[in-house]
């Protein structure tokens, strides 16, 4: 086992790992930037390390500074959270490179699960289902785009191969706009992600946005953890999320699950990953594969009882998974808000001084974050500040539990979401589940019409 694993992010990521470090009796190290250096994480790390300015490219994203980091503190293991340099396949190499052990995938396995079109390929021939679309990349000819845009039937969706957090992704309704909007695309994917290629897909009008948990260890030994529904969404964020998944039954998610396990086992995967489907009329038709650790992991630890993080580390330290596919049983509902610092209505960011700061707690209650009264959430980072989660033997009791945190939580001096959560939490839509992707945005828009 590792004796000290650095944590390369921020957050209450940091501390979430951090924690399951200290559980599992590692030591760990703190990076952080200029602006974290009076982080909760940072002083509860055995030890830390400044790694640059606030903003990211000089820290978070600073490789150079974090390798040096391990090295002066003699870490042996590099635990990248989500975001940041978690999916960056250069990263892990360099990390492997200089002697660590980079809790994730190989970095190869990063690599083709990086490019949609290599994923979706490899995903296919795992016999995973996929969304229809261009097999691969698109062909040179107009007229062969335009044949292959009407056999898959529009509306289709422009995707970048490099897209991620919902960008490099356009709707073309009619084929008129075909190659305007692939100009566009293309254009946007070259500056965002210095890579033009682009492919199409049916856009699925309605779907559900649904995801399988995995873990998998370097001995072939590979488990699905159940899905989580996480369709309440806006602008491609995820806000809330729930497991398991309404109305998928147990035979739909053993269907499911076991293809995406058979997928770990063919592209030899090592470690803890999500396969994201997006789900319509009974069918999964898979988007892309996230090669770490999520943000809304937890809710797939209240209802199995695994800690997902920890499984990682004990993965990436060479260990056999210490459980099978039987012993993974789901016990009750969970569900996830995502409290984020900005106006609940507007969806402004609001960073500043939390004045004031209770969490709530009770029977099926965890919190997940790295606030504190008077800690200033920095202007410079994602706008997450906690999340907080309820557990439940049933959904209904997961969402009761979750009105009542929510109306004890207080967090003063910014703005926050709260606000929104507790509007959905009364929703009807929301009650009955069920929901597809766009129905928080529908809402927004409804709500917004009938006020003026
Ligand atoms: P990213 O890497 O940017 O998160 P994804 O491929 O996961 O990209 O897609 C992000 C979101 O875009 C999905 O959660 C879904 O809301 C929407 N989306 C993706 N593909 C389709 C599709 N074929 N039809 C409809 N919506 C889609």
């Amino acid at each position: 086992m590792f004796e000290k694993i650095l944590i390369a992010n921020r957050g209450e990521i940091a501390l979430r790992v951090q924690r399951a470090c200290r559980e599992l009796g590692i030591k760990t190290v703190a990076v952080h930037s200029e602006a974290d250096a009076d982080a909760k994480y940072v002083m509860l790390a055995d030890e830390s390390v400044c790694i640059g300015p606030p903003p990211s490219q000089g820290s978070y994203l600073n490789i150079p500074a974090i390798i040096s980091a391990a090295e002066v503190t003699g870490a042996e293991a590099i635990h990248p959270g989500y975001g940041f340099l978690s999916e960056n396949a250069d990263f892990a190499e360099r990390v492997e490179n200089s002697g660590f052990v980079f809790i994730g995938p190989r970095a190869e396995t990063i690599r083709l699960m990086g490019d949609k079109i290599s994923a979706k390929s490899a995903m296919k021939a795992a016999g995973v289902p996929v969304v229809p679309g261009s097999e691969g990349q698109l062909p040179e000819d107009p007229k062969e785009i335009k044949k292959l845009a009407e056999q898959i039937g529009y509306p289709i969706l422009i995707k970048a191969a490099a897209g991620g957090g919902g960008r490099g992704m356009r709707v073309v309704e009619r084929e008129e706009d075909l190659f305007p909007s692939l100009d566009m695309t293309r254009g946007e994917a070259r500056t965002a992600f210095g890579n033009d290629t682009v492919y199409l897909e049916k856009f699925l009008g309605q779907p559900r946005h649904i995801e399988i948990q995995v873990l998998s260890d370097e001995h072939g030994n590979a488990v699905f953890l159940g899905e989580r529904d996480c369709s309440m969404q806006r602008r491609h964020q995820k806000i809330i999320e729930e497991a398991p998944a309404p109305g998928i039954t147990e035979k739909m998610r053993n269907r499911i699950g076991e293809s995406c396990v058979a997928a770990c086992k063919r592209i030899k995967y090592r470690g803890a990953g999500t396969f994201e489907f997006l789900y319509e009329n009974g069918e999964f038709y898979f988007i892309e594969m996230n090669t770490r650790v999520q943000v809304e992991h937890p809710v797939t630890e209240l209802i199995t009882g695994i800690d997902i993080v920890q499984e990682q580390i004990l993965i990436a330290a060479g260990n056999k998974l210490s459980f099978r596919q039987k012993d993974v049983v789901l016990r009750g509902h969970a569900i996830e808000c995502r409290i984020n610092a900005e106006d609940p209505f507007t969806f402004v960011p609001s960073p500043g001084r939390i004045t004031q700061y209770h969490a709530p707690g009770g029977p099926g209650v965890r919190i997940d974050s790295h606030i504190y009264h008077n800690y200033f959430v920095p202007p410079y980072y994602d706008s997450l500040i906690a999340k907080v989660l309820t557990h439940g033997a049933t959904r209904e009791q997961a969402m009761a539990r979750m009105r009542i945190a929510l109306s004890e939580m207080v967090v003063e001096g910014i703005k926050t979401n709260i606000p929104l959560h507790q509007q959905l939490l009364q929703d009807k839509g929301f009650i009955a589940g069920q929901t597809s992707i766009h129905y928080l945005q529908e809402k927004l828009a409804s709500d917004k019409a009938k006020l003026s």
